[in-house]
């Protein structure tokens, strides 16, 4: 931790003296220190290696465990808040304590009359932690700008990612698209991805860009309204998925797998190019892509021609899939309504003319769906439909 309190209760701040050792040494001679929370005593350490800091004598009773700290996230912590501070309009406080939530975010900064709260997340916390923390900011009307550690961000391909439960829980809804922001302490430079597409379980597509952070304006941040756009390896990821299927099976993959075959005697290799569609909200499932697609396909291939439907249908038939663990729900943070990923997809299947949008939420079924080619053909199909629906 950079802040601490001296004998007299004032407040003492780390933050601009780390290019002041001469300084520092002699403070450390003459003051004492105290933690402002547990009000323990706090020992400044002048290494030669690491970030100054502050550390407590005693760990025991305090709720702050500081010392659990990484040089990591002291870095990221010092660079956030001294990019925050010479902002124009932005009050920044290092380590502030907001005792009546006892939280103490990273940074906490007001800009444009609203309160926000920076943290930097460098080891893994649990869910269940995570969401008590951001509900708690929010209930206090302050938005909290979760930041992961560039380290959990783990490409497969140029723009595939390998994306674990805890990397998930950083999504956030921008625009029309999904981000999520991640700080890569070294190069000082910030790590946007957008248009996050879940292929499967612990497979993302996503489009990146990486900022500099003395290039970057908070403001400029906050308004980002990324576009949703297709990443560009999301056709090898299809190929790769016919040509070179995964052993691994999961029970909904089993599930999956023995319905194809029931109904379509199909096998997954051959499934329709318009169950791989990139929509935005699909993240709300966790099963692949193809799964959830496909049980929307196939409950609607029982329709006779020119019906009527409304999403409210489809979503009741996909809640009866979750109950039937067929499906697999992505628990986030300000997770959509099943009825968005929903809707999503059939205004893709109207822009490859199998449904026609009467109204909201309505749509008529206008031509009969395929079910049988060949991977010659499947192949070709799935590159037609993704530049279909990029227009
Ligand atoms: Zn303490």
């Amino acid at each position: 931790m950079f802040i601490a309190q001296d004998e007299k209760g004032k407040i003492f701040s780390l933050a601009d003296y780390q290019d002041k050792p001469h300084e520092l040494l002699h403070v450390k001679k003459s003051k004492r220190f105290f933690c402002p929370i547990c009000k323990n005593g706090l020992e400044l350490k002048l290494g030669k290696i690491r970030t100054f800091h502050f550390a407590h004598k005693k760990t025991e009773s305090c709720s702050y465990h500081s010392e659990l700290e990484s040089e990591e996230h002291r870095n990221g912590k010092l660079h956030l808040y001294h990019w925050l501070k010479k902002q124009d309009g932005v009050t920044a406080r290092l380590e502030h304590y907001l005792p009546d939530i006892m939280q103490r975010p990273d940074t906490y900064f007001q800009c444009h009359n609203g309160q926000f709260a920076i943290e930097f997340q460098c080891s893994t916390i649990d869910q269940t932690l995570f969401r008590k923390r951001t509900q708690m900011y929010l209930e206090k009307r302050i938005t909290p700008i979760w930041i992961v550690s560039s380290k959990y961000i783990n490409k497969s391909s140029s723009t595939m990612y390998r994306f674990s439960p805890f990397l998930w829980l950083f999504l956030q809804q921008a625009g029309s698209s999904t981000r999520i922001l991640a700080y890569h302490t070294s190069s000082e430079s910030l790590l946007h991805l957008s248009s996050i597409v879940s292929f499967t379980k612990q497979n993302a597509a996503a489009n990146m860009e990486i900022i500099k952070l003395s290039e970057l304006n908070i403001t400029s941040l906050l308004n980002r309204q990324p576009e949703f756009r297709i990443p560009k390896d999301w056709l090898i990821r299809v190929k790769n998925h016919r040509l070179k299927p995964t052993l691994h099976e999961t029970k909904e993959d089993r599930n999956f797998r023995e319905k194809l075959y029931i109904e379509k005697q199909l096998s997954i290799q051959n499934l329709p190019s318009k169950v791989f569609i990139p929509v935005m909200a699909g993240y709300v499932f966790e099963n692949h892509v193809f799964q959830w697609q496909t049980y929307i396909l196939l409950f609607l291939d029982k329709f006779s021609l020119h019906t009527s439907f409304t999403t409210t249908l489809i979503s009741k038939h996909l809640k009866f899939l979750l109950n039937k663990e067929y499906l697999k729900k992505r628990y986030l943070i300000n997770s959509p309504d099943l009825s968005l990923p929903i809707r999503q997809y059939l205004d893709a299947l109207c822009t490859f003319n199998y449904l026609k949008k009467t109204k909201d939420n309505t749509y008529i079924k206008v031509k009969p769906f395929d079910w049988n080619d060949t991977i010659d053909n499947l192949l070709k199909r799935d590159k037609q439909i993704l530049i279909q629906k990029k227009t």
